[in-house]
């Protein structure tokens, strides 16, 4: 058959552009990702031979050899593992299947951000050979066929496939290399970038030097070795390989699952957030063996979606390998293995949270992502609120425990204040605030989208509620600062509650086809006005958040509440006595309605009648 030519999809164009340029100092990466491709073609080929025994042939022992060849300049990869055929090495090699992938580089071109740390994350696989050879050639032929296929390509746009004889099944990738990368030929180099970064792969790698065959790494999958005999290295490049990340793991948790079912676990949180950790399809980065053969990495009801950053194994005694992957989802052993690694997790993670700086590396990464627990899992809600740390109006840059707000909360206070936004500084500055923060009352300031949801499934901690400032609250007199507040004469008190009573009934007539209510408010002190949303109403952050992606498309009548206190907010008063039925004082009204908005960051409704009322008064300020 004849030589095809194909080009790469365009992604995979970007791609070889931005591995090549941005992982150059860490080309040696390369080996570490062909072997660990080859070992995962080998781990396959074992799963189907499972209920397949005849996919085997005479050939039962996986090996991955890696053979120089200093006259050719050549360095070939080979596998004895399952193979591709055409159509695999058409699809698998020359598009970008990972998840997200394509969002990635996207968003790397678009920040100019080729750092390392964020490439290394989502595993540049194959396409890393291209750093160090100027034709990668693959050579394979998929176990249960007779044809062997040939895929070459400079890396610059195409590829051309065709066929070839291949005697066995498995997979070569002949790496011709570049001039100045002839180091890779070199048995030392090769000896130790296979001892420093592919130690742990459970499958042997073997390095061919002329007629002789030596084994390089130790073959035995790392997690089961006993702890003491692993170092901190050999467990960071465990980490690298299985999560395709150069980050350093933040938490290892290794341990043998006790009881009932017997498993172990070999668990890492990154220390660098995942690109994709709140895509819609993205899944915990765990793969599930069993009895050392590895079943699958896409097992969702290993792991709750709450604990979707944490990557590694686990690899069960108990559970039965000749199931299909469907059927396995729903074992109950598996929902035993789920809890029991939950509860480990949590458990080490406490440990790690007494340490303010370190845990909130652990936090800014994953927090937002753990708080999902809080609303999906009714079980650890207890253990997960515990957990929880939080920026506050009294600690706007370190985060602090419930148990440490509710130590130090005012006199009198008997709930949990917190509000809702998209970014701590701006909450800060929100005329909400205004009344706790002359009582001197903490706020937790909330601003991941989930924080829309869990303090109503919560309820409480420690006794006390949650309570919203943005929304309309129960008043704040009965929280005292300790220091003596003015209070109006009885007489004066008097006088200005009849004129203010007006005022909010003139308002509430111009404003009541759009709003749900105007009361007075204890809680402003400089600003005149702010909107709230009422008791049982959703948040108006939550309705920004939710129009913005398009689940809503009606507002939700919220509350005007007003600064009685306030000079602008008397002198309306005054107007509202005298005019009340006028235009003038429809204008202000409205006026003030927007300028509530504005404070609140909602969008104006009608930009231009708000200009013009506001051009119309600036003009009579301005004549005074
Ligand atoms: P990833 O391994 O992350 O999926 P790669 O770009 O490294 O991404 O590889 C793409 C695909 O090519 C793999 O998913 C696999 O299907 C196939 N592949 C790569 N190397 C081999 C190999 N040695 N044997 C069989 N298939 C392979």
């Amino acid at each position: 058959m004849a030589t095809e030519t194909f080009p790469f999809q365009s992604d995979v164009s970007k791609l070889l552009d931005i591995v090549v340029h941005a992982l150059y100092s860490n080309k040696q990466i390369f080996l570490r990702e062909l072997i660990s491709n080859a070992a995962d073609a080998c781990d396959r080929l074992r799963y189907l031979a499972l209920t397949n025994p005849g996919l085997l042939g005479d050939d039962a022992v996986f090996r991955i050899v890696l053979t120089p060849e200093n006259a050719a300049g050549s360095l070939t990869i080979s596998d004895n593992g399952i193979g591709m055929n055409r159509n695999e090495l058409v699809e698998n090699i020359g598009t970008i299947a990972r998840s997200g992938t394509v969002a990635f580089i996207e968003h790397l071109k678009s920040e100019k951000k080729e750092d390392c740390n964020m490439i290394g994350q989502f595993g540049v696989g194959f396409y890393s050979a291209f750093m160090v050879a100027h034709t990668v050639e693959v050579i394979t032929r998929r176990a249960d066929t007779n044809s062997g296929w040939r895929w070459v390509s400079d890396g610059k746009g195409t590829f051309t496939v065709e066929e070839v004889p291949k005697e066995n099944r498995g997979t070569h990738i002949i790496l011709h290399l570049k001039q100045d990368e002839h180091e890779y030929l070199e048995s030392p180099r090769l000896r130790h970038l296979v001892k420093t970064y592919s130690d742990h792969i459970a499958i042997p790698v073997l390095l061919r030097e002329e007629d002789k065959e030596e084994s390089v790494n130790e073959a035995a999958a790392l997690w089961t070795r006993p702890r003491s005999e692993i170092n901190t290295d050999q467990y960071r490049e465990f980490y690298r390989n299985v999560g395709h990340s150069l980050d350093e793991p933040w938490l290892t948790l290794h341990y043998k699952g006790e009881g009932a079912i017997e498993y172990t676990g070999l668990l890492f949180v990154p220390s660098v957030r995942p690109f994709d950790l709140f895509h819609q399809d993205r899944k915990h980065h765990v793969q599930l063996y069993i009895r050392r053969v590895f079943v699958t990495e896409d097992c969702p009801d290993l792991l709750p979606a709450w604990l979707r950053f944490l990557k590694g194994v686990v690899d069960s005694q108990d559970l039965p390998l000749n199931i299909s992957r469907e059927v396995l989802q729903h074992n109950p052993l598996l929902a035993k293995i789920r809890g029991g690694l939950v509860r480990r997790f949590l458990t080490d993670l406490k440990k790690r949270s007494n340490t303010q700086e370190d845990y909130s590396v652990f936090w800014n990464n994953f927090g937002a992502v753990l708080k999902e627990g809080l609303y999906e899992d009714f079980e650890r809600k207890t253990e997960i609120i515990e957990l929880c740390r939080f920026h506050t109006t009294d600690s706007p840059e370190e985060l602090v425990s419930l148990e440490t707000y509710v130590g130090r909360m005012k006199d009198g206070q008997e709930a949990i204040y917190y509000i809702t936004g998209d970014a701590a500084d701006v909450l800060m500055r929100s005329p909400h605030l205004e009344g706790f923060r002359a009582k001197g009352i903490e706020v937790l300031l909330l601003t991941d989208p989930i924080d829309e949801f869990w303090p109503a499934t919560i309820g409480e901690f420690a006794g006390k509620k949650f309570v919203s400032a943005a929304h309309a609250i129960p008043d704040l007199s009965t929280i005292t600062n300790g220091t003596q507040e003015v209070h109006e004469s009885a007489d004066e008190h008097k006088d200005i509650s009849a004129t203010l009573e007006s005022l909010l009934r003139a308002l509430k007539k111009v404003l009541g086809p759009i709003i749900k209510d105007v009361r007075f408010s204890d809680r402003l002190t400089e600003s005149p006005v702010c909107l709230v949303a009422d008791q049982n109403d959703m948040s108006l952050h939550l309705e920004r958040l939710l129009r913005q992606h398009r689940q809503i498309d009606h507002t939700v009548p919220r509350v005007l509440e007003i600064n009685p206190r306030h000079s602008l907010i008397r002198r309306i008063a005054d107007m509202a006595q005298r005019d009340g039925e006028s235009s003038d004082f429809t204008d202000v009204a409205l006026l003030l309605l927007d300028q509530a908005r504005i404070m609140n960051g909602e969008p104006l409704p009608d930009t231009t009648a708000f200009t013009r009322r506001m051009t119309v008064l600036m003009e009579r300020g301005l004549n005074l």
